[in-house]
């Protein structure tokens, strides 16, 4: 494991600490802890980014950890190029209609003119399903389970945030064709639940299983499954992973056919799915603090910083961090020492605290002598000291602690940021709480946008200051963010809180990113 932090002094803007507040300046201090915490650089693209080691590091923690559990379920990785022709990529007219205005377009090669531009992918469906239609001849060539690990790029016009909405950003996209629907609906659910995995059992996030309301599906989907985050500073969802059942509106517009068992030609049932590296500003987001980033132990690059703090021993003290790290490190750990001399330890343990790292182990002159070091978690600021010969059973037990403390603590507060409401006057005052609504509806479409366009101009035709809120008012519009899998019992006769017909199930609605 190398050393990630600057191995040169830092500059003096670097050392700086985090000086915005997370609770009254919620983008100024997001903007520091990305770059003071050395996990993003800005580039001179607007919406692109470049991901240091200590960002890039979580990003591959997560991916391996992801492709393990993609190729267990059978899904094969393979490469596509980047590129796709217009023919293509109009192919299928919503899939199209969705994504064009957001589409880079290639128009030049060096001083002349392309005949034709060849569009950037935003999504590989069309780039991919071409080739279906030449591989799949029987159902003995079924399922087609197929994934790649590539950047994408859409050239979004929403303000972009680092991680969170970005021109170009690193994903995968698993892309499958099965003989039955069944089959395929069971693999969308599948990928859910491993995207749903990567939050809690990585990240420490909570996330909200639903699906889509038709005006905010995938363009050229028959039904989107989706996890739903929520970020309790700002108070807005945010998607956090998406699965698509297409049907067979791309087979159809492919020619993706194959043979039964009864030598009839049909049409494949397709999926596809993606997860993309916003997680990685979601848990920024929902975890960091005043001080700087609090990562999950998990997902750390660095999980236990050893700190010498010299005494007359100086050289002694380092050699056994060393030992000590080394000792780490064969069971598993991610421990490094911080050994720079240009630096006191005071400054080292702002310098980690400000990076996440989850576990701090100091060894000074008294500790040396009883054979212990001081042990001082990051996510909770607890204290204590453990003796050097448990640190290998110690540590991980600590580093799993802090995990499950984590989770806890973001399950408690994204359960405190969801209102149940049952009519519409109760709407704006929460979300002047910034909260999430759950409500019961009636999902038709006018009611979809109405609620868009009613929340929009409450919000900030200042109506909401009725509602007597300390916080500034917020403004955006509300939007569905999805209808849970797990619904709340409905009494019958429930209203829609929208249009007060006949609710059919409970959504969750928000400010979303
Ligand atoms: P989609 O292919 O549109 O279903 O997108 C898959 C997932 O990518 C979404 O669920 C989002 O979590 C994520 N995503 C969408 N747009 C962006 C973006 N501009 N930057 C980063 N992640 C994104």
């Amino acid at each position: 494991h190398r050393l990630f932090a600057s191995q040169k002094r830092p500059r003096q803007e670097d050392t700086k600490g985090i000086s915005a507040s997370k609770s009254t300046d919620f983008a100024a201090w997001y903007t520091q802890v990305i770059t003071r915490s050395e996990m993003i650089e800005y580039y001179d693209v607007s919406g692109c980014y470049i991901l240091r080691p200590w960002s890039f590091f979580i990003w591959q923690e997560v991916s391996r950890w992801l492709d393990r559990k993609i190729q267990a379920i059978g899904v094969q990785n393979a490469y596509f190029p980047c590129f796709v022709s217009q023919e293509a990529l109009s192919a299928e007219e919503d899939h199209l209609e969705g994504f064009s205005p957001e589409v880079a377009w290639v128009t030049r090669s060096g001083t002349s003119d392309l005949t034709k531009p060849i569009a950037i992918r935003p999504t590989s469906e069309t780039i991919m399903y071409p080739s279906f239609a030449k591989w799949i001849r029987s159902h003995r060539d079924l399922p087609l389970q197929l994934n790649q690990w590539t950047n994408v790029v859409r050239w979004e016009f929403k303000q972009p945030t680092p991680f969170l909405r970005t021109r170009e950003f690193l994903w995968q996209e698993g892309h499958t064709a099965h003989a039955t629907e069944v089959e395929a609906t069971n693999l969308v659910r599948s990928a859910l639940d491993l995207y749903s995995c990567v939050y809690t059992d990585l990240l420490a996030l909570p996330v909200i299983k639903g699906v889509k309301s038709v005006e905010e599906k995938f363009a050229g989907s028959v039904y989107t499954e989706t996890l739903e985050a929520f970020i309790p500073e700002t108070g807005r969802g945010i998607q956090a992973a998406t699965s698509h059942y297409l049907g067979q509106n791309f087979a159809r517009m492919f020619g993706i056919r194959f043979e039964d068992d009864a030598g009839q030609k049909q049409l494949v049932h397709q999926t596809c799915w993606g997860f993309t590296t916003r997680c990685i500003g979601i848990m920024i987001m929902v975890h960091g603090d005043d001080k700087g980033l609090v990562l999950p132990p998990r997902v750390a690059p660095t999980q236990a910083v050893l700190i010498p703090i010299p005494g007359s021993e100086g050289a002694g003290i380092e050699a056994r961090c060393s030992e000590l790290a080394t000792t780490l490190k064969e069971c598993g750990v991610r421990a490094e020492v911080d050994a720079r001399r240009s630096y006191t330890p005071g400054w080292k343990f702002n310098w980690w605290e400000m990076k996440g790292v989850p576990l701090r182990l100091e060894v000074g002159p008294k500790d040396m002598a009883q054979g212990t070091c001081r042990m001082v978690c990051r996510f909770d600021g607890s204290k204590k000291d453990v003796e050097q010969s448990k640190l290998a059973t110690c540590i991980p037990a600590e580093l799993k602690r802090i995990h499950e403390d984590m989770l806890e603590k973001a399950t408690r507060e994204r359960d405190e940021g969801v209102a149940t409401v049952a009519r519409w006057d109760e709407v704006v005052p929460m979300l002047n709480q910034r909260k999430l609504i759950m409500a019961p509806w009636c999902e038709s479409a006018e009611s979809e946008v109405e609620i868009r366009s009613r929340t929009k101009e409450e919000l900030e035709t200042g109506l909401a200051a009725a509602a007597n809120v300390a916080k500034p008012l917020l403004t955006g519009a509300m939007k569905s963010l999805c209808i849970p899998l797990i619904q709340p019992p409905m009494p019958p006769g429930t209203k829609c809180f929208v249009t007060g017909d006949p609710a059919k199930r409970w959504a969750l609605f928000g400010r979303s990113y």
